[in-house]
């Protein structure tokens, strides 16, 4: 075992992706602390080897690298600057790490209050989804700087492939312009297949033909014929991908930038939840665009 590899890392937010990476660390021989407001996964993670602790705080105070893959914005600064935080616990020279997706500008100042306690910290959302989590394939998109991104790099290397993408807060960013092209590149293939299925072409026609020419994408690779055949299972919850698009919004505001097609999808995944379809997948969408041209897409055969 490497000597970066003894370090005692905290695990803070035991969710859909926070388990799998964290059991991906216990295997790799980190002796692990770990912490959640819902008890169930910390359960898990004790039972695979993993030490528990009461609070963010006490996580901190007890590791080298702290790690937190929280839901939200508000969370992860309820976490790290709230009371029995993170920031509260950690000794100056602890690496802190926050992996959820979250929106850059908070991402900075939760940065720059963590170096005001001696703390240097990368923002590090990923992508792959679960699927990634538990195959320790994900994009790991890093802000920060250099010196530390080398330090944890073989951690990032436990649960996928990191890059280094700028200074603080550019993980985030290069993982709200992976969102805008997901959600945007839905939309479009919901038009198309809608489109296509009231004009009466087999919709599977549609998706096997595009995927050959200039629209072949991963979009409708990985969901084209789950759509036709009406499986709207998740995958990626439509409600996280609003909350996303919330972020990619005031970003947009933040630095100046006019991102009409996302305020668009903005709309549309607005109305799923409305619609009561927040728990579907993210293609759901193209159920919004079906009920307002009163049409279904379905595969012919099904
Ligand atoms: P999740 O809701 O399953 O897990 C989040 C966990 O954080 C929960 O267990 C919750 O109890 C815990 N938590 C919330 N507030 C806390 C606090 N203050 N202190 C301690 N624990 C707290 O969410 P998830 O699907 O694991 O996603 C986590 C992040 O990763 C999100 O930002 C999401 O957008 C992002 N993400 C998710 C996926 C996916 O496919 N699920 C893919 C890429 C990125």
């Amino acid at each position: 075992m490497s000597e970066a590899s003894k370090q005692t890392i905290g695990f803070i937010g035991l969710g859909i992706m926070g388990r799998p990476m964290s059991q991906h660390l216990v295997k790799a021989g980190y002796p692990l602390v770990v912490y959640d407001i819902v008890p169930a996964g910390v359960e898990e993670l004790v039972a695979a080897g993993a030490k528990a602790a009461g609070s963010s705080s006490e996580v901190a105070a007890q590791a080298d690298l702290v790690i937190t893959m929280l839901p939200d914005s508000p969370d992860v600064e309820a976490a790290y600057m709230g009371p029995g935080g993170v920031l509260e616990g950690a000794r100056p020279g602890t690496i802190l790490v926050d992996m959820s997706t979250i929106s850059p500008t908070v991402a900075k100042k939760v940065a720059e209050a963590a170096a005001g306690r001696g703390c240097s910290m990368l923002d590090a959302p990923v992508s792959g989804g679960d699927v990634g989590a538990r195959n320790a394939t994900l994009s790991i998109m890093v802000g920060g700087d250099p010196a530390v991104f080398e330090k944890v790099k073989p951690v990032f290397e436990v649960m996928g492939r990191p890059t280094l993408c700028g200074p603080s807060g550019s993980g985030q960013v290069v993982k709200a312009c992976n969102q805008i092209l997901v959600a945007v590149t839905l939309v479009g293939m919901a038009e198309a297949l809608v489109l296509g299925a009231k004009a009466g072409v087999d919709p599977e026609i549609v998706v096997k033909v595009l995927q050959g020419g200039l629209a072949r994408c991963g979009v409708l690779e990985n969901r084209g014929l789950r759509v036709t055949r009406r499986d709207f299972a998740p995958g990626f919850r439509s409600r996280l991908h609003y909350k996303d698009l919330n972020i990619i919004r005031e970003a947009g505001r933040a630095y100046g930038c006019a991102l009409p097609a996302s305020a668009l999808a903005h709309e549309l995944f607005g109305a799923m939840q409305s619609l009561g379809w927040g728990e579907l997948d993210h293609s759901a969408v193209v159920r919004v665009i079906e009920t307002l041209s009163n049409t279904e897409v379905r595969a012919h055969n099904q």
